[in-house]
């Protein structure tokens, strides 16, 4: 099958309060495009070795300056938001603007930094909240009037295999349907609220409305974080004028995925409603893993392969994101502690095969009728 690799990154954070309490030593080393883990139960071993697009080194090496932003110290290789944002966000924009679909998750355990690189916290912000400042930074001076630009912000929550719609006060019981599109195969989310944006300003404020409307419950790996996924959906539309005075469209779908925590629930210490939870998210996110594993086989030619999409919610609203039209990016978070040996390499694992997905992403242009 031909196309285009999906483009994996990794990214190690620095050690956390638990982390630093249980003395924990650095098991990941990155050297280029190569990242290595060592047992911490085999020292002797040889470690494991990956190769991946992008490596991000934000373990050490960092100082916070006084506006909060966290940036290299003189000659260290920590790999700032900014930086992460320069090759993954930049690129998300150009293929949107070009008119292509683009999609960007990010996976890891709880607390492995998947937020971090996707939302950011306070002054600093991730890929999507700079990536959106971009896209209007750009329209802006991209205009000479010969363009118009339509662009509509949704974000929605999939727990326990239901969806809720973040920026709606009255979800039904439930969640909302998702529903297959008869004529283009593709899943679509039954009244989703799609709202029109005109400026970053408001998409940072349907942001916050959204994060505050996520179902958090607390487990005792991290005590904040959501059992959820959660999706933001950006779409762009450029309506472009042409000399003859007819006018075409380009869109662009950008999803951008921030995945519940890949934690086996046994780990995470659940009993009752939140067991149910790991096993929903369980259920999700190895729906996830079989679509890539299916998608890996067929893209190193293996005939016959039945792609499970439709095995759950997460994956039937990723379907154009993977082996689809769209361009997609996969973030893998780590933790650099050995006492998440095992977690670590499963993600890494993971990561490795998402990288030989092959998508097909076509400009998506037509004339306006
Ligand atoms: P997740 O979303 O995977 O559960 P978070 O993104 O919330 O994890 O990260 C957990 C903690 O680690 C947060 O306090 C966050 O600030 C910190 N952290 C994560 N990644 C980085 C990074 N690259 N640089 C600095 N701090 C980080
Ligand atoms: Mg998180």
């Amino acid at each position: 099958m031909s196309g285009e690799s999906v483009k994996v990154a990794v990214r190690v954070r620095p050690f956390n309060q638990r982390e630093m309490d249980r003395k924990a030593t650095s098991i990941i080393k990155m050297q280029g495009s190569m990242t290595m883990i060592h047992n911490p139960e085999t020292p002797k071993e040889e470690p494991k070795k990956f190769s991946f697009d992008y490596s991000y080194w934000s373990h050490d090496g960092f100082v916070t300056n006084s506006d909060g932003v966290m940036e290299p110290t003189g000659g260290s290789p920590y790999a700032s938001q900014r930086m992460v944002f320069d090759d993954l966000g930049q690129g998300v924009l150009n293929n949107a603007f070009e008119g292509y679909n683009c999609s960007l998750f990010a996976y890891g355990q709880t607390g492995s930094g998947k937020s971090y690189s996707m939302v950011g916290y306070g002054p600093n912000r991730g890929i999507v909240p700079i990536t959106c400042d971009e896209l209007f930074k750009t329209m802006q001076t991209n205009n000479d009037g010969s363009v118009r630009y339509e662009v509509t912000f949704s974000m929605l929550e999939i727990y326990n295999e239901q969806v809720r719609d973040l920026l709606s006060k009255d979800n039904p019981k439930g969640g909302l349907q998702v529903r297959q599109n008869p004529k283009l195969g593709m899943f679509y989310v039954e009244n989703l609220k799609k709202v029109p944006v005109g400026s970053y300003t408001e998409i940072e404020k349907r942001m916050e409305q959204g994060t505050s409307s996520r179902t958090v419950a607390s487990t005792n790996m991290n005590a904040t974080s959501s059992r959820a996924h959660t999706v933001v959906t950006i779409t762009f539309d450029q309506i472009i004028k042409n000399q003859m005075g007819s006018e075409t469209k380009k869109s662009s779908v950008m999803n951008l995925v921030d995945l519940a925590g890949s934690e086996r629930a046994d780990s995470t210490g659940a009993t009752g409603d939140r067991l149910k939870e790991g096993a929903n998210i369980n259920k999700s996110l190895s729906a996830l893993g079989n679509v890539i594993s299916a998608l890996a086989d067929l893209s190193m030619g293996k005939k016959k392969v039945m792609v499970p999409y439709r095995d759950s919610v997460l994956t039937k609203l990723l379907q154009n994101a993977l082996g689809g039209n769209s361009k997609t990016i996969m973030i893998a978070a780590l933790s650099p502690a050995d006492i998440n040996f095992d977690e670590t390499l499963g993600t890494l694992r993971y990561a490795d095969r998402a990288k030989k997905i092959k998508n097909q992403a076509v400009i998506n242009e037509n004339p306006m009728d």
